[in-house]
């Protein structure tokens, strides 16, 4: 081979050689080597983007081990994560119906079929009765998931039918409360739930009966603009969102641009809509002591 036929061969080398390379293999530092690996579903953390196992989230009460964000709990874990024991479950006898044959992109009883699928509950409220410590009272959550919380007929009935109860038996009302409003899909009627609720909760305070909110993240619309906000004591979960109307409609009606932390729990208790944030930790602690001295108790 002549020498120019030598560089040709070399050059062709060349510029075939770096198209044909292989991806070099990633180096993995000695230290990352023994990341635990997951056999089990993880939770992402929104806030801290860890990854956590299902069961070390649950045991946390959902709240991040890292960095303490308060994950979104589950209505009925909820409730039986704060009772002590649970006497009954209320209100199941309730079942929406369609009384306008409303339509959207889907019919609304599809779009409960489909509610009722993805959270195996009936409707968007849980009502049960229970003993914290040594108090027997009434709690009802509110499940997020669940068409987003939304108050309609049957919200409206179990929430009643739990403050009817806490009337009769005299013991204390507790509201866990994430919502995005009043259920469009019944319209009126479920705009008519603002009151009754309202109006079961006055009856509580004409008779002397606790009845605490929980604001937990998000409470909005028709349900802030009724028993959210009609509590004895509002507590509220670190950072939660909370106001009547979203904060992007607020800042296009009043063209402001409005900062953080807007609508959060720390801003609302700086102008006295929230009267303390509690931990989730301190949570049942902190409503035990309130009933107590509310009632009187010992
Ligand atoms: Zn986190």
């Amino acid at each position: 081979m002549s020498e120019t036929q030598t560089d040709q061969a070399q050059s062709l080398l060349a510029a075939t050689s770096w198209m044909e390379r292989t991806v070099p293999k990633v180096h993995v530092p000695e230290e990352n080597k023994d990341q635990p690996t997951f056999s089990e579903p993880t939770v992402e953390c929104p806030e801290c983007h860890a990854l956590v196992t299902q069961t070390a989230m649950s045991f946390n009460t959902y709240v991040c081990p890292q960095c303490d964000e308060h994950l979104a709990m589950k209505a009925r874990e909820r409730l039986h994560w704060f009772f002590d024991q649970v006497n009954q479950e209320l209100g199941q006898e309730f079942t929406a119906k369609d009384p306008l044959g409303f339509v959207d992109s889907k019919p609304y009883p599809k779009r409960m079929e489909e509610a009722q699928q993805k959270t195996g509950e009936t409707e968007a409220l849980i009502s049960m009765h229970g003993v914290l410590q040594d108090v027997a009272m009434y709690a009802v959550a509110f499940n997020f998931e669940f068409m987003g919380g939304s108050m309609g007929t049957v919200v409206g009935d179990r929430f009643v039918q739990a403050a009817e109860q806490a009337l009769k038996n005299r013991q204390p009302l507790i509201c866990f409360a994430a919502s995005g409003g009043a259920r469009m899909q019944e319209g009126m009627l479920s705009l008519m739930q603002m009151a009754r609720t309202s109006a079961a909760i006055e009856r509580l305070r004409q008779a002397g009966v606790p009845y605490i909110v929980v604001l937990t993240n998000p409470v909005y619309g028709g349900v802030t603009a009724s028993l959210a906000m009609l509590g004895d004591v509002h507590l509220a979960e670190p950072k939660a969102m909370i106001g009547f109307a979203g904060k992007r409609v607020i800042e296009q009606t009043v063209r402001e641009k409005l900062e953080e932390p807007f609508q959060r729990a720390e801003y609302l208790l700086e102008h006295g809509v929230v009267d303390q944030i509690v931990h989730r930790h301190a949570l049942r602690d902190t409503i035990y002591r309130i009933v107590t001295k509310l009632m009187k108790l010992p």
